[in-house]
Protein backbone atom coordinates (compact mmCIF):
# COMPACT_ATOMS: atom_id res chain seq x y z
CA UNK A 1 0.00 0.00 0.00
CA UNK A 2 1.74 3.55 -0.87
CA UNK A 3 2.03 6.35 1.92
CA UNK A 4 -0.64 8.36 2.41
CA UNK A 5 1.02 10.14 5.42
CA UNK A 6 0.82 13.95 5.57
CA UNK A 7 3.85 14.33 3.77
CA UNK A 8 3.92 12.20 0.72
CA UNK A 9 2.23 12.98 -2.65
CA UNK A 10 1.10 10.01 -3.60
CA UNK A 11 -1.81 9.01 -4.77
CA UNK A 12 -3.63 5.77 -3.10
CA UNK A 13 -4.48 2.95 -5.66
CA UNK A 14 -7.83 1.99 -3.73
CA UNK A 15 -9.73 3.79 -1.31
CA UNK A 16 -11.39 0.87 -0.04
CA UNK A 17 -8.05 -0.42 1.02
CA UNK A 18 -7.22 2.69 2.99
CA UNK A 19 -10.99 2.21 5.04
CA UNK A 20 -10.32 -1.03 5.68
CA UNK A 21 -6.59 -0.40 6.78
CA UNK A 22 -7.08 2.57 9.31
CA UNK A 23 -10.59 1.47 10.38
CA UNK A 24 -12.28 4.15 9.11
CA UNK A 25 -16.11 4.87 8.67
CA UNK A 26 -17.10 4.38 5.00
CA UNK A 27 -19.52 7.78 4.00
CA UNK A 28 -23.08 7.32 3.56
CA UNK A 29 -24.47 10.42 1.74
CA UNK A 30 -28.04 9.35 2.80
CA UNK A 31 -27.10 10.14 6.30
CA UNK A 32 -26.56 14.06 5.28
CA UNK A 33 -28.82 16.77 4.66
CA UNK A 34 -28.48 18.98 1.34
CA UNK A 35 -25.13 16.78 0.54
CA UNK A 36 -23.12 19.06 -1.98
CA UNK A 37 -21.88 17.69 -5.19
CA UNK A 38 -18.47 16.33 -3.47
CA UNK A 39 -21.04 14.56 -1.03
CA UNK A 40 -23.30 13.24 -4.12
CA UNK A 41 -20.50 12.02 -5.91
CA UNK A 42 -18.45 9.82 -3.81
CA UNK A 43 -15.24 12.19 -3.48
CA UNK A 44 -16.40 12.39 0.43
CA UNK A 45 -15.93 8.68 0.82
CA UNK A 46 -14.92 8.33 4.58
CA UNK A 47 -14.41 9.71 7.97
CA UNK A 48 -14.54 9.73 11.86
CA UNK A 49 -17.49 10.19 14.17
CA UNK A 50 -19.82 10.89 11.25
CA UNK A 51 -23.41 9.99 13.10
CA UNK A 52 -22.47 12.55 15.90
CA UNK A 53 -22.44 15.23 12.94
CA UNK A 54 -25.03 13.82 11.38
CA UNK A 55 -27.37 13.68 14.50
CA UNK A 56 -26.45 17.16 15.16
CA UNK A 57 -27.28 19.04 11.82
CA UNK A 58 -30.53 16.73 11.86
CA UNK A 59 -31.50 17.50 15.75
CA UNK A 60 -30.22 21.40 15.08
CA UNK A 61 -27.70 21.03 18.09
CA UNK A 62 -24.42 23.07 18.37
CA UNK A 63 -21.17 21.92 16.87
CA UNK A 64 -18.41 23.13 15.38
CA UNK A 65 -16.38 22.88 12.01
CA UNK A 66 -12.78 24.09 11.91
CA UNK A 67 -10.03 23.73 9.07
CA UNK A 68 -5.64 25.21 8.89
CA UNK A 69 -4.25 27.90 6.56
CA UNK A 70 -1.14 26.94 5.97
CA UNK A 71 0.91 30.12 5.21
CA UNK A 72 3.82 28.20 3.01
CA UNK A 73 3.34 30.69 0.05
CA UNK A 74 0.65 32.94 -1.20
CA UNK A 75 -1.01 30.12 -3.40
CA UNK A 76 -2.96 27.49 -2.89
CA UNK A 77 -4.05 24.96 -5.46
CA UNK A 78 -7.15 23.96 -6.67
CA UNK A 79 -7.62 20.69 -4.21
CA UNK A 80 -7.88 23.40 -1.32
CA UNK A 81 -11.37 24.27 -2.83
CA UNK A 82 -12.48 21.12 -1.74
CA UNK A 83 -11.94 20.97 1.62
CA UNK A 84 -13.64 24.92 1.57
CA UNK A 85 -16.74 23.61 -0.19
CA UNK A 86 -17.05 21.18 2.62
CA UNK A 87 -16.10 23.85 5.63
CA UNK A 88 -18.98 25.81 3.28
CA UNK A 89 -21.29 22.77 3.70
CA UNK A 90 -21.02 22.52 7.53
CA UNK A 91 -21.65 26.23 7.68
CA UNK A 92 -24.74 26.08 5.67
CA UNK A 93 -25.97 23.44 7.93
CA UNK A 94 -24.95 26.10 11.24
CA UNK A 95 -22.28 24.89 12.05
CA UNK A 96 -19.68 27.29 14.45
CA UNK A 97 -16.88 28.06 11.53
CA UNK A 98 -13.79 28.21 12.93
CA UNK A 99 -10.11 28.40 10.69
CA UNK A 100 -7.35 28.52 12.55
CA UNK A 101 -3.94 30.39 11.00
CA UNK A 102 -1.12 27.53 11.56
CA UNK A 103 1.89 30.55 11.65
CA UNK A 104 3.36 28.56 14.66
CA UNK A 105 3.68 25.36 12.74
CA UNK A 106 4.66 27.53 9.56
CA UNK A 107 7.68 28.95 11.87
CA UNK A 108 8.48 25.42 13.36
CA UNK A 109 8.52 23.32 10.01
CA UNK A 110 9.01 25.68 6.53
CA UNK A 111 10.98 28.72 8.33
CA UNK A 112 8.63 31.54 7.81
CA UNK A 113 8.32 34.49 10.34
CA UNK A 114 5.05 34.86 12.39
CA UNK A 115 5.17 38.56 10.55
CA UNK A 116 5.67 37.07 7.32
CA UNK A 117 2.72 34.95 7.82
CA UNK A 118 0.33 37.17 9.15
CA UNK A 119 0.90 39.23 6.18
CA UNK A 120 0.04 36.59 4.27
CA UNK A 121 -2.96 35.17 5.78
CA UNK A 122 -4.34 39.09 5.91
CA UNK A 123 -3.01 40.00 2.29
CA UNK A 124 -4.10 36.73 0.82
CA UNK A 125 -5.13 33.85 2.67
CA UNK A 126 -8.36 35.03 4.37
CA UNK A 127 -9.80 37.01 1.61
CA UNK A 128 -9.21 33.36 -1.07
CA UNK A 129 -11.07 31.72 1.86
CA UNK A 130 -13.41 34.11 1.80
CA UNK A 131 -14.12 34.29 -2.21
CA UNK A 132 -14.29 30.82 -2.42
CA UNK A 133 -17.14 30.48 -0.01
CA UNK A 134 -16.80 30.58 3.10
CA UNK A 135 -19.60 33.15 4.96
CA UNK A 136 -17.37 36.53 6.26
CA UNK A 137 -19.94 36.92 9.32
CA UNK A 138 -19.77 33.55 10.54
CA UNK A 139 -16.10 32.53 10.28
CA UNK A 140 -13.79 33.21 12.83
CA UNK A 141 -10.16 33.09 12.29
CA UNK A 142 -7.46 33.36 14.80
CA UNK A 143 -3.43 33.01 14.81
CA UNK A 144 -2.06 29.78 16.56
CA UNK A 145 1.07 32.11 18.05
CA UNK A 146 -1.52 34.40 19.65
CA UNK A 147 -3.81 32.11 21.26
CA UNK A 148 -2.39 31.17 24.68
CA UNK A 149 -5.23 28.43 25.03
CA UNK A 150 -3.91 26.50 22.20
CA UNK A 151 -0.30 26.48 23.19
CA UNK A 152 -1.18 25.46 26.97
CA UNK A 153 -3.12 22.34 25.59
CA UNK A 154 -0.21 21.62 23.36
CA UNK A 155 1.95 21.55 26.22
CA UNK A 156 -0.30 19.78 28.17
CA UNK A 157 -1.06 16.80 25.28
CA UNK A 158 3.24 16.48 25.46
CA UNK A 159 2.70 14.28 28.37
CA UNK A 160 -0.21 12.02 26.85
CA UNK A 161 1.60 10.38 24.06
CA UNK A 162 4.80 8.55 24.14
CA UNK A 163 7.49 8.73 21.15
CA UNK A 164 6.86 5.12 20.04
CA UNK A 165 3.33 5.97 20.05
CA UNK A 166 4.34 8.84 18.01
CA UNK A 167 6.24 6.68 15.37
CA UNK A 168 3.25 4.07 14.91
CA UNK A 169 0.77 7.06 13.83
CA UNK A 170 3.34 9.15 11.97
CA UNK A 171 6.32 6.95 10.95
CA UNK A 172 8.69 9.56 11.78
CA UNK A 173 9.78 11.48 14.77
CA UNK A 174 11.27 14.81 14.15
CA UNK A 175 10.72 17.57 16.88
CA UNK A 176 9.24 20.11 14.43
CA UNK A 177 6.46 17.84 13.34
CA UNK A 178 6.31 16.44 16.53
CA UNK A 179 5.92 20.31 18.19
CA UNK A 180 3.48 21.28 14.87
CA UNK A 181 1.17 17.70 15.31
CA UNK A 182 0.82 18.47 18.93
CA UNK A 183 -0.07 21.91 18.41
CA UNK A 184 -2.99 21.05 15.49
CA UNK A 185 -4.46 18.35 18.05
CA UNK A 186 -4.73 22.10 20.13
CA UNK A 187 -6.53 23.64 17.57
CA UNK A 188 -8.80 20.92 16.57
CA UNK A 189 -9.67 21.09 20.44
CA UNK A 190 -9.51 24.72 20.96
CA UNK A 191 -13.90 25.66 20.24
CA UNK A 192 -14.58 23.30 22.97
CA UNK A 193 -13.33 26.03 25.24
CA UNK A 194 -15.23 28.33 24.27
CA UNK A 195 -18.41 26.32 23.89
CA UNK A 196 -18.60 22.54 24.94
CA UNK A 197 -19.83 21.19 21.13
CA UNK A 198 -18.91 18.11 18.86
CA UNK A 199 -16.86 18.84 16.20
CA UNK A 200 -15.46 18.32 12.59
CA UNK A 201 -12.53 18.38 10.58
CA UNK A 202 -12.65 18.34 6.97
CA UNK A 203 -9.37 17.21 5.35
CA UNK A 204 -7.57 14.70 3.12
CA UNK A 205 -7.76 11.68 4.26
CA UNK A 206 -3.87 12.02 4.63
CA UNK A 207 -4.44 14.08 7.66
CA UNK A 208 -6.14 10.98 9.42
CA UNK A 209 -2.94 10.89 11.32
CA UNK A 210 -3.55 13.83 13.07
CA UNK A 211 -7.08 12.95 13.57
CA UNK A 212 -6.26 10.06 15.34
CA UNK A 213 -3.41 11.54 17.65
CA UNK A 214 -6.49 13.73 18.89
CA UNK A 215 -8.56 11.33 19.79
CA UNK A 216 -6.30 9.48 21.10
CA UNK A 217 -5.36 12.01 23.62
CA UNK A 218 -8.76 12.91 24.48
CA UNK A 219 -9.14 9.20 25.77
CA UNK A 220 -6.07 10.61 28.05
CA UNK A 221 -6.68 14.26 29.10
CA UNK A 222 -9.66 14.74 31.08
CA UNK A 223 -9.31 17.93 32.05
CA UNK A 224 -11.73 19.99 29.98
CA UNK A 225 -13.58 16.38 29.13
CA UNK A 226 -13.44 17.43 25.54
CA UNK A 227 -15.81 15.47 23.26
CA UNK A 228 -14.15 13.31 20.80
CA UNK A 229 -13.68 14.93 17.30
CA UNK A 230 -15.09 13.89 13.92
CA UNK A 231 -13.36 13.95 10.60
CA UNK A 232 -14.73 13.75 7.37
CA UNK A 233 -12.21 12.70 4.32
CA UNK A 234 -12.18 13.65 0.41
CA UNK A 235 -10.67 11.62 -2.17
CA UNK A 236 -7.51 13.85 -3.76
CA UNK A 237 -7.62 16.02 -6.69
CA UNK A 238 -4.74 14.20 -9.15
CA UNK A 239 -2.72 16.57 -10.44
CA UNK A 240 -3.44 17.25 -14.54
CA UNK A 241 -1.23 14.29 -15.79
CA UNK A 242 -2.49 12.03 -12.91
CA UNK A 243 0.65 10.88 -11.58
CA UNK A 244 0.33 12.69 -8.15
CA UNK A 245 -1.97 14.22 -5.79
CA UNK A 246 -2.45 17.60 -6.87
CA UNK A 247 -0.05 20.00 -4.71
CA UNK A 248 2.05 23.57 -5.03
CA UNK A 249 4.99 21.52 -5.68
CA UNK A 250 3.67 20.14 -8.88
CA UNK A 251 4.00 23.57 -10.88
CA UNK A 252 2.81 22.68 -14.55
CA UNK A 253 0.38 19.75 -13.39
CA UNK A 254 -1.55 21.78 -11.01
CA UNK A 255 -4.21 24.81 -10.99
CA UNK A 256 -3.76 27.46 -9.05
CA UNK A 257 -5.94 29.89 -7.04
CA UNK A 258 -5.73 32.83 -8.09
CA UNK A 259 -3.85 31.65 -11.49
CA UNK A 260 -3.78 33.85 -15.25
CA UNK A 261 -6.86 32.63 -17.50
CA UNK A 262 -4.53 31.65 -20.06
CA UNK A 263 -1.99 29.90 -18.41
CA UNK A 264 -4.89 27.26 -16.71
CA UNK A 265 -6.18 26.87 -20.03
CA UNK A 266 -2.64 25.76 -21.36
CA UNK A 267 -2.50 23.28 -18.51
CA UNK A 268 -5.71 21.86 -18.87
CA UNK A 269 -5.06 21.24 -23.48
CA UNK A 270 -2.48 19.44 -21.79
CA UNK A 271 -3.77 17.10 -19.30
CA UNK A 272 -4.43 13.29 -19.14
CA UNK A 273 -7.28 12.36 -20.53
CA UNK A 274 -9.17 8.95 -21.42
CA UNK A 275 -9.48 9.60 -25.09
CA UNK A 276 -8.44 6.74 -27.52
CA UNK A 277 -5.54 6.47 -30.01
CA UNK A 278 -7.61 8.57 -32.96
CA UNK A 279 -11.09 10.50 -33.62
CA UNK A 280 -11.93 7.23 -35.41
CA UNK A 281 -11.73 4.88 -32.68
CA UNK A 282 -12.93 7.80 -30.02
CA UNK A 283 -16.14 8.08 -32.64
CA UNK A 284 -16.69 4.60 -32.56
CA UNK A 285 -15.83 2.94 -29.14
CA UNK A 286 -16.41 6.42 -27.13
CA UNK A 287 -13.90 7.75 -24.27
CA UNK A 288 -13.08 6.76 -20.76
CA UNK A 289 -13.88 9.68 -18.54
CA UNK A 290 -12.98 7.43 -15.28
CA UNK A 291 -9.51 7.83 -16.44
CA UNK A 292 -9.26 10.79 -17.50
CA UNK A 293 -8.35 14.29 -15.56
CA UNK A 294 -10.46 16.70 -17.16
CA UNK A 295 -13.31 14.78 -16.44
CA UNK A 296 -12.05 14.60 -12.85
CA UNK A 297 -11.78 18.55 -13.05
CA UNK A 298 -15.85 18.76 -14.10
CA UNK A 299 -16.83 16.18 -11.43
CA UNK A 300 -15.00 17.87 -8.70
CA UNK A 301 -14.65 21.64 -9.54
CA UNK A 302 -16.30 22.85 -12.80
CA UNK A 303 -20.16 21.58 -12.93
CA UNK A 304 -22.08 21.12 -9.53
CA UNK A 305 -25.40 19.75 -11.77
CA UNK A 306 -25.75 16.65 -11.67
CA UNK A 307 -27.80 16.44 -14.84
CA UNK A 308 -24.95 18.42 -16.73
CA UNK A 309 -21.95 16.15 -15.13
CA UNK A 310 -24.27 12.99 -16.36
CA UNK A 311 -24.29 14.70 -20.03
CA UNK A 312 -20.72 15.06 -20.86
CA UNK A 313 -19.85 11.40 -19.25
CA UNK A 314 -22.40 10.29 -21.79
CA UNK A 315 -20.94 12.17 -24.97
CA UNK A 316 -17.41 11.12 -23.95
CA UNK A 317 -18.47 7.52 -23.39
CA UNK A 318 -20.65 7.51 -26.93
CA UNK A 319 -18.10 9.08 -28.87
CA UNK A 320 -20.52 11.91 -29.40
CA UNK A 321 -17.58 14.11 -28.27
CA UNK A 322 -14.09 14.27 -28.63
CA UNK A 323 -11.49 15.43 -26.21
CA UNK A 324 -10.02 18.94 -28.21
CA UNK A 325 -13.96 20.28 -27.39
CA UNK A 326 -14.51 18.47 -24.39
CA UNK A 327 -11.35 20.75 -23.06
CA UNK A 328 -12.34 23.50 -24.70
CA UNK A 329 -15.33 23.49 -22.53
CA UNK A 330 -13.15 23.06 -19.52
CA UNK A 331 -11.42 25.61 -20.68
CA UNK A 332 -14.41 28.14 -20.87
CA UNK A 333 -15.46 27.03 -17.40
CA UNK A 334 -12.78 27.63 -15.73
CA UNK A 335 -12.15 30.59 -17.04
CA UNK A 336 -15.60 31.88 -15.68
CA UNK A 337 -14.90 30.38 -11.95
CA UNK A 338 -11.74 32.61 -12.23
CA UNK A 339 -13.22 35.35 -13.43
CA UNK A 340 -15.97 35.41 -10.52
CA UNK A 341 -12.69 34.40 -8.03
CA UNK A 342 -10.48 37.27 -8.79
CA UNK A 343 -13.57 39.62 -8.35
CA UNK A 344 -14.54 38.39 -5.23
CA UNK A 345 -10.86 37.89 -3.93
CA UNK A 346 -10.56 41.63 -4.44
CA UNK A 347 -13.47 42.42 -2.72
CA UNK A 348 -12.77 40.63 0.22
CA UNK A 349 -9.57 42.02 -0.08
CA UNK A 350 -10.89 45.21 0.29
CA UNK A 351 -12.88 44.29 3.73
CA UNK A 352 -10.23 42.47 5.91
CA UNK A 353 -11.22 45.20 8.44
CA UNK A 354 -14.61 43.08 8.74
CA UNK A 355 -13.38 39.70 8.59
CA UNK A 356 -13.94 38.25 12.09
CA UNK A 357 -10.79 37.68 13.39
CA UNK A 358 -10.00 36.86 17.34
CA UNK A 359 -8.35 38.83 19.74
CA UNK A 360 -7.12 37.00 22.86
CA UNK A 361 -6.85 39.38 26.18
CA UNK A 362 -4.31 37.31 27.81
CA UNK A 363 -1.59 38.57 25.18
FE1 LIG B 1 -12.00 13.25 -20.99
FE2 LIG B 1 -13.68 14.77 -22.32
FE3 LIG B 1 -11.88 13.24 -23.61
FE4 LIG B 1 -13.95 12.14 -22.36
S1 LIG B 1 -14.05 13.51 -24.12
S2 LIG B 1 -11.82 11.44 -22.26
S3 LIG B 1 -14.19 13.47 -20.58
S4 LIG B 1 -11.44 14.99 -22.28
Amino acid sequence: MKDISPWSDELPDDYQEIIDKFGLEKFNVNEFPNPNHLMRRNIIFAGRGLKVISDCIKQKKDFYVLSGIMTSSEKIHLGTKSIIDMISYFQRQNAQTYVCIADLEALCTRNISLEESKKRALNFHIPIYLALGLDIKKTTFYFQSENKTVLHLSYAFSSKVTLNEYRAIYGNSEPSRILAALTQSADILFPQTIKKMPGIIPVGVDQDPHIRLTRDIVSRYKDYNFITPGSIYNKFMPSLDGSLKMSKSNINSAIFLPEDKNSACKKIMRALTGGRKDVEEQRKIGGVPENCMVFELYKQHLIEDDKKLNKVYEECKTGKILCGECKKNACDLMNKFLDSLNENFNKFKERIDDAKILKFKNN
